[in-house]
């Protein structure tokens, strides 16, 4: 129910994930998030303690800097609370508390310092003093940053607490975040930060979940319990909205489901053009409770399964058993179809708790996928031993992430080999021909496109990176979003080499970035010559219906038109236009993919 006397506020974001949801918010603490319990070997001591030491100091500078900006603005009474904050990280008594538990309870520096800090609040709590409860506010709120600092970006908010239907508004919200939403009862999120293709509303989509990112200043216009509507189709978000916008979106809400439900009803007729090109449509893949979805849209096999989302929100690593089970299922899953497994990416804005990643300062351009597996040789062989082994079950493939040139991809099929070669000698069986291809998701792979063909058995274009790195734009930055141009021509012109290199080697070339799900663009990869999709299920009758509506020679005819504009904006504007006169019942309602 809206509520009265309060006025319509509406907000504009980037569009992430499509869908209406109308519910009241629920305001999540940057700072609520579960802290793990974690064991340490006795050589793992010192390096918790200097990890303990490292965040107080962090701790410090970030409260100097707080305080010396309030000063600056000048709000010298109020910078005053700072200074009780840092008498906080000089309180020796809590401090050595901490360091002398590390050693005797031989616990991770978070793990006993949320414990101290627990400890201390509710020995405060039964002291009734002003004084008291004035500190123990400091210590809990600078306890706080000092347990970020020490968790970095392998925190995850505890979606525990919440009671009912509610949509989630946060300053972010991260991939691992988000997909243990899974099983919630969450109607949609909304987010300060955040792009169109980060990890996050990759996810929101596979959920089926409405979700707004990259608002800004959300968590500080809307209050918890407010009423909102999230539009996830236009990026709209509409606080406290009024009766007759309330009973618009109702009905707006309920066409959708009506519409659903009729793409939902896929014809058996195949994924061709009308002059008879097939294409295969496949999905992308994160966690076991979207096999339904893959189902339900008929998705012709996994074209990406990103596995990194199987290490995240747990402890220790996955072992090879437990992978390889993993691996299995969804094979025998989708058999006869094929199922192609990346290799893990991490990094970026991907991080889990039992690999401990240094801080970088641009993520995306540091250890992240391969890079990572090739320094982490164990962990890679790991899942080199699972995939292999669940490639004697069903159709499986393989493919690496963020390979820059031939020299990674000789260096990865070495491990590789070597995998191999220790399995055959335990007789443990595993397909000899598996396909192992490249993601083409870095400039320097699809112009060394040609080269790499030579040495592998597919490609598969991540657009999502791919735009990011040709563009300099990061994927997730909401202030970056309007250079974030899949239309580009140095975009469009990597992707028609990539797809060249590959069929002049013989080999197939899919696309799995967000790109393949957008019916405007799709119709250009298609008129490029891709050989096959792979997108979130949910995605799928709407590229199957552009593919459908279209005949492959025109297709290409557009596709060679595209490619002579200058911009991405012209691009997308020449490519509506037309699609609009070549089918325009089609394109009236799906110009662009929200
Ligand atoms: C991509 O980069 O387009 C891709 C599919 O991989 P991810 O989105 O997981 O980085
Ligand atoms: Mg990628």
């Amino acid at each position: 129910m809206p509520k009265k006397n309060k006025p319509e506020i509406v907000l504009k974001g980037i569009p992430a994930a499509s869908g209406i949801a109308i519910g009241t918010a629920f305001l999540m603490d940057q700072q609520d998030f579960i802290v793990p319990e974690r064991a340490i070997f006795d050589d793992e001591i010192l390096v918790e303690l200097a990890r303990f030491e490292e965040a107080i100091s962090r701790t410090k500078d970030e409260i100097i800097k707080i305080k010396e900006k309030i000063t600056a603005q000048g709000g010298v009474k109020d910078a005053q609370i700072f200074d009780a904050h840092l008498l906080v990280l000089e309180d020796v008594m809590l401090i050595e508390d901490v360091e002398k538990r590390i050693r005797s309870e031989k616990q991770s520096a978070e793990s006993v310092f949320s414990r101290v800090l627990k400890r201390y609040a509710q020995v405060f709590a039964k002291i009734q003093d002003d004084y008291i409860k004035e500190r123990s506010a400091d210590i809990e709120d600078v306890g706080r940053r000092i347990l970020k600092h020490l968790m970095g970006e392998t925190r995850t908010h505890d979606f525990d607490q919440l009671a009912g239907d509610v949509i989630i508004v946060a300053h972010d919200i991260s991939p691992s975040d988000a997909v243990t939403m899974f099983d919630k009862k969450i109607m949609g999120f909304v987010t300060d930060v955040g792009g169109r293709t980060a990890h996050t509303a990759i996810i929101a989509k596979s959920l089926g979940v409405p979700a707004v990112l990259g608002l800004k200043d959300a968590t500080l216009r809307i209050s918890n319990q407010d009423q909102i509507i999230v539009d996830g189709r236009k990026g709209v978000v509409i606080i406290n909205p009024d009766e007759e916008t309330t009973e618009l979106y109702l009905k707006e809400k309920e066409k959708i489901a009506q519409y659903e439900g009729s793409v939902a009803q896929m014809p058996d007729a195949p994924n061709e053009t009308q002059d008879g090109r097939r294409i295969l449509l496949m999905a992308n893949f994160e966690m076991d409770g979207e096999i339904p979805a893959v189902k339900k849209y008929r998705a012709e096999g996994i074209g990406l399964y990103r596995t990194e989302f199987f290490y995240m929100n747990r402890l220790d690593l996955p072992t090879e058993e437990e992978q390889y089970q993993a691996y299995k299922k969804i094979a025998e899953a989708m058999s006869p179809n094929p199922v192609v497994i990346r290799t893990l990416d991490l990094g970026g804005d991907k991080f889990i708790s039992s690999i401990q990643l240094p801080k970088e300062m641009t993520p995306f351009l540091g250890s992240r996928a391969i890079r990572l597996c090739l320094e982490e040789q164990d962990i890679f062989k790991t899942q080199l031993r699972a995939i292999l082994r669940a490639s004697s079950h069903g159709n499986v493939g393989m493919m690496y992430p963020m390979i820059a040139g031939p020299g990674e991809l000789r260096a990865a099929n070495g491990i590789l080999k070597g995998v191999k070669q220790r399995l055959r000698e335990k007789n443990i069986p595993f397909n000899e021909n598996m396909p192992v291809g490249v993601m083409i998701e870095v400039p320097a792979a699809a112009m060394t496109a040609d080269l790499l063909a030579k040495e592998c058995n597919f490609f598969s274009i991540g657009t999502n990176d791919l735009i990011q790195y040709t563009l300099a734009v990061d994927r997730g930055n909401e202030k970056m979003a309007q250079f974030y141009e899949p239309g580009h021509p140095a975009v469009l012109r990597l992707i028609r080499r990539t797809i060249s290199a590959a069929h002049d080697a013989n080999i197939k070339v899919s696309v799995c970035g967000e790109m393949a799900s957008d019916p405007t663009l799709a119709i250009i990869l298609l008129g490029l010559g891709l050989d096959s999709f792979s997108m979130s299920p949910s995605s799928i009758p709407v590229i199957k219906k552009a593919v459908r509506s279209i005949r492959f020679s025109d297709a290409q005819e557009l596709a060679r038109q595209a490619l002579r504009l200058s911009t991405g904006q012209e691009v997308e504007e020449f490519m509506t236009s037309e699609l609009t006169k070549l089918v325009p019942e089609f394109y009236h309602y799906h110009g662009r993919a929200a």
